[in-house]
């Protein structure tokens, strides 16, 4: 944290929010964060730009609206983390995008403020099938694999990344390793999206340690539901991502959606990235300064460019709509939001320690 003040006694001001007059001096000269943007709903249910395809493929946004509805301080513990992230970006230093964050990152002995080094998440897969043996051992190893492939940028997709979008493109360096499976059977068709499956005496799986391990519950969720997740600053009891069973792994049952990369979407969410559409009009952010403003979800294969606020959705970028093989990249600003949640006092740091 000190180090962290240092530098950031040298930083441009942003526009003034907070100030505590008894703050120490180091602490007084602070970055300040602009946070009038921030907001914890989705603006008319999340989607504005209506189509014929405009189906809430993800409910954490519903999901986010229920919690902040039965826990009155889970709001203020939101805004603190969006906080220390806005403070940790701020205080960055300025990046080279032709450099990226490669695999060789985390050299730089930690003096940048948000965290550089290799993370690896341990994965516990807790699942809740209609009969024994459905959710199969290749289905689960195949999505390890393929959130390994995403948080690393060795999706084969990459190779289609406009030229507009390719210097944005981040090597997350983050891994995930298969820690254990859950198992049970039950016959119930729609859990629903109120973490009823988090819950052994509801018939679920109570969460294995969420501090250390990521949490992945596979359910049938019911009303063409893909997946939801919990932001970070939620209740540990619930903490994790829900995939729908089709949609878990590589699965000819989930057809466009069935390659793996809705837990790719949903493990960024858990990583506190928001849709990249901000979840409302041209004025809602993602809070993600590189990419583009957009007013609504995209689906299926879109072509490029598909232009919406005046600009060129990066419509093939993990935390949109579109089918599993039409999204391969991060960016480089969703990469320093993911990590500053595992620098010193960040609501992921137990991942690291
Ligand atoms: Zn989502």
């Amino acid at each position: 944290m000190r180090k962290l003040f240092f530098g950031l006694a040298m930083l441009a001001v942003v526009v003034s929010c907070e100030q505590d007059q008894s703050e120490p001096l180091e602490e007084a000269q602070e970055i300040q964060v602009d946070m009038s943007d921030f907001t914890l709903y989705a603006e008319d249910d999340g989607l504005t730009g209506k189509s014929a395809d405009a189906a809430e493929k993800c409910h954490s946004m519903k999901n986010l609206a229920y919690r902040l509805e039965k826990n009155p301080g889970l709001a203020k513990k939101m805004y603190d983390i969006e906080y220390n992230t806005r403070k940790l970006i701020a205080a960055k230093k300025p990046n080279n995008p032709g450099g990226g964050n490669g695999n060789g990152g985390g050299g730089d002995g930690g003096t940048d403020p948000v965290y550089e080094g290799a993370v690896n998440i341990p994965v516990i897969v807790n699942i809740i099938e209609q009969t024994t043996g459905q959710v199969t051992q290749a289905q689960i190893n195949s999505q390890i694999a393929i959130l390994n492939e995403d948080f690393t940028n060795t999706n084969a997709g990459t190779i289609n990344i406009p030229s507009e979008f390719a210097n944005l493109v981040a090597d997350v360096n983050i891994t995930f390793t298969l820690a254990g499976v859950n198992r049970k059977t039950d016959t119930r068709s729609a859990w629903g999206t109120n973490d009823a499956m988090k819950s052994a005496a509801n018939g679920g799986w109570d969460a294995t340690d969420p501090a250390n391990f990521l949490n992945i519950w596979v359910c049938e969720i019911g009303g063409g539901i893909l997946g939801y997740a919990q932001f970070p600053g939620g209740a540990s009891a619930t903490d994790g991502v829900v995939i729908g069973t089709d949609f878990f792994g590589e699965n000819a049952a989930g057809g466009i959606y069935g390659h793996g990369r809705t837990a790719t979407h949903e493990v960024g969410h858990w990583l506190n990235l928001r849709h990249i559409w901000g979840d409302g009009r041209c004025n809602r952010d993602d809070f993600v300064a590189d990419t583009p403003t957009s007013d609504r979800a995209n689906y299926n294969c879109p072509t490029y460019p598909t232009v919406h606020c005046r600009s060129n959705d990066m419509t093939m970028n993990y935390m949109d709509y579109v089918q599993d093989d039409c999204m391969y990249m991060f960016s480089l600003g969703q990469n320093d939001r993911m990590r500053a949640l595992f620098a010193a006092g960040g609501a992921r740091e137990s991942f690291v320690q």
